[in-house]
């Protein structure tokens, strides 16, 4: 128990009107969109500022006091969410844009900034920030950067990693690390910057980025394509990377599955008349003016597309993009959903479709398979949708056996159980069976030395010590 005493203190450090009590106001901050793990905390605290962090954590570790950061509380794996003995540390107010540099393409942020915002604003100097996300409205780029965030340009950009150039951080104890460089060229001993990213707020505390920009491209072409099969979706990929010099910045995919689920629930058109059991949603930038059109043509007379849908105009640009968008939600509407964020090797995307889909089928022969995602990365969102008719807490309640049915054919194509979305309290357990006992010791060393006395997130990524 946290004592009445300490939850003072902390109170006075951001002031009365920053730090919620009272339950009903918190629950903005306790509530996460998959409704899997009910959050509960005394405490919910809002600092305006490095320094309030840096006092918070001096007090809380001085106490021995647990907190758990959260930025945008968009998370899908738990790892933003406190479970009853944790204050709350939001970064919702710390949201100003402290730098935009043109000049050095780089963009310098605290940390509680929506990701929208840090798009909108390296547009107003013709740049771009290319981390793009579904949640890019409402999540916050220090919980972009602590879960190393992917999304839809990853292929061409790279994840929330790649993008960051420098970081603050709040250490366990209330040291301040200022780490913002802008530098592209930095070695000088170990990089710790990368340490705190993907950490999931267990090791430190981001408070301000510094991020990478790149020039605003002058042209999209985007496409909605019907292909075969996944293979055809994979060889499209490479014949489309190598003939437009390679310009390609998304590559999706996608199952009839998900189109019939998309077009019925949410109201979106389908692009294309042809049946097929597949489709991609690839975007080009700065391809010259009618390659990707040539490219297409190529792709049909060897087999890899049976029909395409051009963008003609950005409305058209937006409209295909929403259909990728909106086919997480309509899963809702077709009852629960078992989910798989996995990757393997993109050569293997065909293989390991083929034979998770027959794992599923053997484990639950009526389950819906619908497996989408970013495929120019060998990201899967390898979800399983419950069978028409059963009860819906009866699928759920297979949750973990399914996922080993689907991690057991992941691990044989050497990919990753969680490709995108983290550990958090989701996937703790299953990473402990996976990963070797030195990898885990390293974890394990870093964790105690960074945060010896276990106040940081405890229990996400790694049990408690
Ligand atoms: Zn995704």
């Amino acid at each position: 128990m946290i004592s009445q005493d300490t939850l003072q203190k902390l109170i006075a450090i951001v002031g009365a009107k920053n730090a919620i009590t009272d339950v009903h106001d918190m629950q903005a901050y306790m509530e996460e969109r998959r409704d899997l793990w009910p959050g509960k905390s005394p405490l919910v605290l809002r600092p305006s500022c490095t320094n309030e962090v840096s006092q918070i954590l001096a007090l809380c570790h001085e106490t021995g006091t647990a907190v758990v950061p959260q930025s945008g509380n968009t998370g899908l794996v738990g790892g933003q969410v406190p479970t009853g003995q944790e204050i709350l540390l939001s970064l919702d107010r710390m949201t100003k844009i402290i730098e935009v540099d043109a000049a050095d393409y780089t963009i310098t942020v605290e940390a509680g900034v929506i990701l929208k915002s840090v798009q909108t604003a390296a547009d107003a100097v013709d740049r771009l920030f290319p981390l793009s996300l579904a949640s890019e409205g409402s999540c916050r780029i220090g919980g972009n950067l602590s879960s190393n965030a992917g999304g839809l340009n990853v292929l061409a950009y790279g994840n929330a990693r790649d993008l960051c150039l420098g970081l603050e951080v709040v250490l366990a104890d209330g040291r301040i690390w200022n780490g913002l460089k802008k530098l592209r060229k930095d070695n000088t001993g170990y990089y710790l910057r990368d340490l705190f990213i993907g950490a999931e707020g267990t090791l430190g505390i981001i408070t301000a980025a510094v991020l990478k920009l790149y020039p605003r491209p002058r042209r999209y072409d985007t496409a909605f394509i019907a292909v075969p099969s996944p293979q055809a979706a994979v060889d499209l990929l490479a014949l489309v990377k190598a003939e437009s010099g390679n310009r390609v910045v998304a590559f999706e995919l996608m199952p009839q599955i998900g189109m019939d689920f998309t077009v019925k629930h949410m109201g979106v058109t389908h692009p294309i008349q042809t049946p097929s059991p597949w489709f991609v949603l690839t975007e080009l930038a700065d391809a010259t003016a009618d390659s990707f059109e040539q490219i297409l043509e190529l792709a049909m007379e060897r087999g890899l597309v049976t029909d395409a849908s051009l963008a003609q105009s950005e409305a058209q640009r937006q409209a295909l993009w929403a259909i990728r968008e909106l086919m997480p939600e309509s899963q809702k509407h077709e009852g629960g959903s078992i989910k798989h964020d996995v990757s393997v090797p993109v050569s293997h995307i065909p293989k390991f479709i083929e034979e998770g889909a027959a794992a599923v089928q053997r484990f639950m022969p009526s389950a819906r398979l619908m497996c989408f995602g970013h495929m120019g990365d060998g990201n899967m969102h390898f979800n399983v949708t419950q069978p028409v008719g059963m009860h819906k807490q009866e699928f759920l309640d297979q949750w973990h056996e399914m996922n080993w049915a689907v991690f057991d054919v992941v691990l044989k194509h050497g990919g990753s159980i969680s490709a995108e979305h983290g550990i958090g309290q989701l996937k703790r357990d299953d990473m402990l069976k996976i990963k070797a006992p030195v990898e885990l010791d390293m974890m394990r060393g870093l964790k105690a030395l960074l945060d010896p006395k276990g106040i940081l997130n405890p229990g996400k990524v790694l049990p408690s010590a």
